[in-house]
């Protein structure tokens, strides 16, 4: 059985060249991320093309998502690049620009004052440092510094317990998304949405690309519920949340966001830190394998790669051992399976999520070992993934956007086909595809999934058992 769990892998440095991108998809990259918090244009529009032209080479679906930086907030610089903080000092935080004292962190967001009140909590360097708000005075905020530490110009700074009214996006995020549009990318990741409505303004700049927000804020997840229905899937962006939310709460945060989005239908990934210490090791610690063998036991459809493949030094060894650590968690757990069943899957096209749950369970009951789905958006496939039959699901379009897209949905395996006028003749056609491929063999039984008539959108309505070699009215197959 091929893997089931998606990977997704961060370009950068450590892989900048044709054959370095060609390595990565070789071990199993199903989805390249270019992470516009680093690299310019040119760097990505080269990483896009290099991308699509190996894929292709290699006949394999690989998406390319685009994940913008959005309204990170920062400190400013310090005398000497550097402070001190040290348990009980009193501090001044300032919105930037403005003076530089001694005792003064800037801090990038001009609503600073109005928004953080007497009581909250600022961290500070991705959790190393935090303060606790203790007044107002001229122009600043007044803090108590927690516990010891030091802090370098432009680390970034969090306000947990603050509702922010700063902007959703930044310029340089219009300008990035305005560009990913013209390149041409698959998905677009939002970082630091705190509502639907902020979810909503990244959709109105990318086009018709699908949204995966990123939940990285305390207030995403107090308003998860509203993003999962704005948004196509979600990311558990262990990094930033982590400085949001207690550290041991992680684990149960990640269970429950991942529970949720598979509930709605929505697809789910598990980033940062995955395999973290590959970044100078040729084999992760055993900690991390179980990190990511829990993910896959918790039901997420992708685990995603950053340092690990941008800047790391065995970008080729992080993704091979990903895929064998899924691969391995996936045969392991297939036969509990039936002992959890998954509930119906919410979708506001419910005729398409219960022919899609009734095609996984005929297909468990004859002991079909293939599902094939004709899909023009990639919604039928996305909802047969998410029942998480044993079987794989062979995703047949004749849309190029839509195969790569799939690449993303747990277990689908992407498939190009011409478009035919009659369901007869598709399902013909994809059974001789199936047969001369080598993935099915003669008198093998398969469940189709179909709309009729072919090609509208959410007209999915038809399962059809069909035995390979068998005359379908069609072209026979
Ligand atoms: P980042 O997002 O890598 O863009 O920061 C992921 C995270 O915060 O975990
Ligand atoms: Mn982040």
């Amino acid at each position: 059985m091929q893997r089931q769990t998606k990977i997704i892998a961060t370009l950068g440095p450590s892989v900048a060249s044709e054959q370095g991108i060609r390595d990565l998809i070789d071990a199993g990259m199903d989805v390249a991320r270019l992470n516009f918090s680093h690299g310019d244009h040119a760097f990505h529009r080269q990483m896009l093309e290099w991308v699509r032209s190996t894929a292709d080479d290699a006949g394999r679906s690989v998406a390319v998502m685009q994940d913008i930086q959005g309204p990170k907030l920062r400190v400013g610089t310090f005398p000497g690049g550097e402070i001190e903080l040290h348990k009980d000092a009193e501090i001044a935080l300032a919105p930037a620009p403005g003076e530089v004292g001694a005792d003064t962190i800037q801090v990038g967001y001009e609503n600073l004052l109005d928004d953080v009140l007497p009581g909250h909590r600022v961290i500070l360097g991705d959790g190393m440092v935090s303060l606790e708000v203790t007044g107002r005075g001229d122009g600043a905020l007044r803090a108590r510094v927690l516990e010891d530490g030091s802090l370098s110009d432009h680390q970034g700074v969090a306000f947990p317990d603050s509702s922010l009214s700063a902007v959703s996006i930044t310029d340089k995020d219009e300008v990035d998304l305005a560009f990913g549009k013209e390149l041409g990318v698959d998905y677009v990741a939002a970082s630091f949405v705190r509502t639907a409505a902020d979810v909503d303004i990244v959709a109105s700049l990318c086009g018709d690309v699908p949204v995966i927000a990123k939940i990285e804020l305390a207030q995403a997840l107090d308003n998860l519920d509203e993003i999962l229905a704005a948004s196509f899937g979600v990311m558990v962006a262990r990094g930033d949340l982590g400085v949001q939310v207690p550290l041991e709460r992680l684990p149960l945060i990640q269970a429950d966001i991942l529970e949720r989005a598979n509930a709605a239908g929505s697809i789910s990934v598990t980033a940062t830190e995955m395999l973290e210490s590959m970044i100078t090791n040729p084999r992760p610690t055993r900690a991390e394998v179980t990190d990511v063998a829990n993910a896959v036991m918790e039901g997420t459809d992708a685990v995603m790669l950053s340092g690990e493949t941008a800047i790391g030094a065995y970008p080729t060894q992080v993704v091979s051992a990903m895929a064998r650590i899924c691969q391995t968690v996936e045969e392991g757990t297939l036969p509990d399976r039936g002992e959890h069943p998954v509930s119906f899957v919410g979708d506001e096209n419910n005729i398409a999520s219960a022919v899609a749950q009734a095609a996984t369970h005929i297909a468990g009951n004859v002991g079909a070992s293939t599902i094939v789905a004709f899909t023009e958006t990639g919604n039928t496939a996305r909802l047969i993934s998410k029942y998480r039959p044993e079987q794989r699901v062979v995703a047949f379009t004749p849309n190029h956007v839509t195969r790569r897209r799939m690449s993303l949905y747990w277990g689908v395996i992407p498939h190009h086909f011409e478009r035919r006028d009659y369901t007869d003749d598709e399902i013909a056609l994809a059974a001789s595809m199936l047969r001369s491929e080598g993935v099915c063999v003669h008198d093998e039984t398969v469940v189709m999934v179909a709309g009729v008539p072919p090609h509208l959108k959410a007209s999915t309505n038809l399962v059809k058992v069909h035995r390979i070699g068998e005359l379908s009215g069609g072209l026979g197959g």
